[in-house]
């Protein structure tokens, strides 16, 4: 039976893709799948994967298709994703799209809603500059749109908040190109196969959830 709550949110660096699929993921008890946080857990583990991917991830640009299309094999493998599952910052090239066609129709997991968040460059670049994520519980704030009550604390958890190494001017002025290179395209890829919805990820997070989850119950 295809999951029913099977999902991409797709969206450049800072569109609120994170996020929202974090909310989402309590919300509806299915696993929030971000191919940037499973390399980062191999970056910070020092394992062998970790190192081939360190560089090019802390320089903006892509890891092979190969290697994260393992990767998500791999992880679709788990019973967990049978109810859905909210991929995150997956697939990034029609390479990769064309290969989550492949894993999800051998898993007969159907084909997933595209929900696309669309922001306006600038304010993503504002947004990825400032952003601060808890290190322990990965609950994310921005030094002044959405500033922690206590300077450099997380509220949630107490544990330190840390700057991604990647959100550093020049990095993230390199990772909007790359998306505007090799992740646009799928904007129509998506499209003419009748599956994008689109929304502004210019709104108050609550009602990008709210959208979001209208999709979803169809
Ligand atoms: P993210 O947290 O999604 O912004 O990903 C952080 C970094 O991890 C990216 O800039 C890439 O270097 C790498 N990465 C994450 N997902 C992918 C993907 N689907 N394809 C290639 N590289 C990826």
């Amino acid at each position: 039976m295809a999951a029913r709550y099977g999902s991409i949110l797709l969206g450049a660096p800072g569109s609120g893709k994170g996020t929202q699929a974090k909310v989402l993921s309590k919300e509806l008890g299915i696993p929030h799948i971000s191919t940037g946080d499973i390399l980062r857990a191999e970056v910070n583990s020092g394992s062998p994967l970790g190192n081939k991917v360190k560089e090019i991830m802390s320089s903006g640009k892509l890891v092979s298709d190969d290697l994260i299309t393992e990767i998500v094999e791999k992880r679709f493998e788990q019973p967990d994703v049978k109810r859905g599952f909210i991929l995150d910052g997956f697939p990034r090239t029609t390479a990769q799209a064309e290969s989550l066609e492949r894993i999800l129709s051998n898993q007969n997991l159907g084909s997933p809603q595209v929900i696309l968040l669309e922001v306006a460059r600038e304010a993503l670049i504002e947004r990825l500059t400032g952003r601060l994520t808890c290190g322990k519980c990965g609950q994310a704030y921005h030094r002044k749109l959405n500033p922690p009550k206590s300077t450099g604390v997380c509220d949630v958890c107490g544990a330190a908040l840390v700057e991604r190494k990647d959100d550093s001017l020049e990095t993230v002025v390199r990772r909007l190109d790359v998306y505007e290179n090799e992740t646009r395209p799928l904007i129509d890829y998506y499209a003419q196969k009748g599956r994008l919805k689109r929304l502004s990820g210019d709104q108050e997070m609550g009602q990008i959830t709210g959208a979001i989850r209208k999709i979803f119950e169809g």
